[in-house]
């Protein structure tokens, strides 16, 4: 039995791979893997084509004065960006299971319960708003596989070099360091940051 236990032990430990998840607008979500796998999940373009579609109808409606379809509408978009979340937080979690992470990152996100309130004034915060719940899909759906989730300060995530600390601003898709030379996909970036991060204050 004790020999078991120890072997159990050893073995968290030499498999003990950490994901860094990114979650963003133009490509939805980028995840890194400590044994160097990345990979891509959602799609931008498609999700900007969709968002403008309901807006361009809720103009129309608008003018109109459709008010009870626009709020037709608006819950359709709703459940439609909903949907998206259960997918790519199903991606997401499959993809660590096949890379046997034993741990995901995310950025902590802040000011949540402002944002909360003020979603609809603001593009931004109705972002921050939407992130918030994808990460709370990636939590339930990693914790009931066993994988643990951990949320990390988002402090210069995307411009931090992942190897020195400098910090950079990216020239077009491509991110050189011009304190080491250490280049990457800009894309990349966040996602190493968050993989590498120590872990934020309490939780989100
Ligand atoms: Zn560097």
């Amino acid at each position: 039995m004790a020999q078991v236990a120890v072997k159990v032990v050893e073995k968290q430990n030499n498999d003990e791979n950490i994901m860094g998840v990114d979650l963003g607008l133009k490509v939805p979500v980028v995840a890194v893997t400590s044994n160097s796998k990345t990979r891509f999940f959602g799609n931008g373009r498609q999700n900007k084509y969709i968002r403008r579609k309901y807006k361009v109808l809720r103009q129309q409606l608008g003018k109109a004065k459709q008010l009870k379809k626009i709020k037709q509408i608006g819950n359709k978009e709703q459940r439609w960006m909903k949907d998206q979340d259960h997918k790519i937080s199903r991606q997401i979690v499959n993809f660590a299971k096949e890379n046997h992470v034993s741990v995901i990152r995310l950025e902590k996100l802040t000011n949540i319960r402002n944002t909360a309130r003020t979603s609809r004034k603001n593009e931004k915060n109705l972002h921050t708003w939407s992130f918030y719940r994808l990460s709370k899909y990636i939590e339930y759906k990693a914790n009931l596989e066993g994988i643990k989730v951990e949320y990390v300060n988002p402090k210069y995530t995307s411009q931090k070099c992942p190897k020195c600390q400098t910090l950079n601003k990216a020239n077009d898709r491509k991110y050189v360091c011009k304190c080491c030379g250490y280049r990457t996909h800009r894309d990349r970036v966040g996602a190493l940051n968050i993989m590498k991060a120590p872990m934020a204050d309490g939780v989100a």
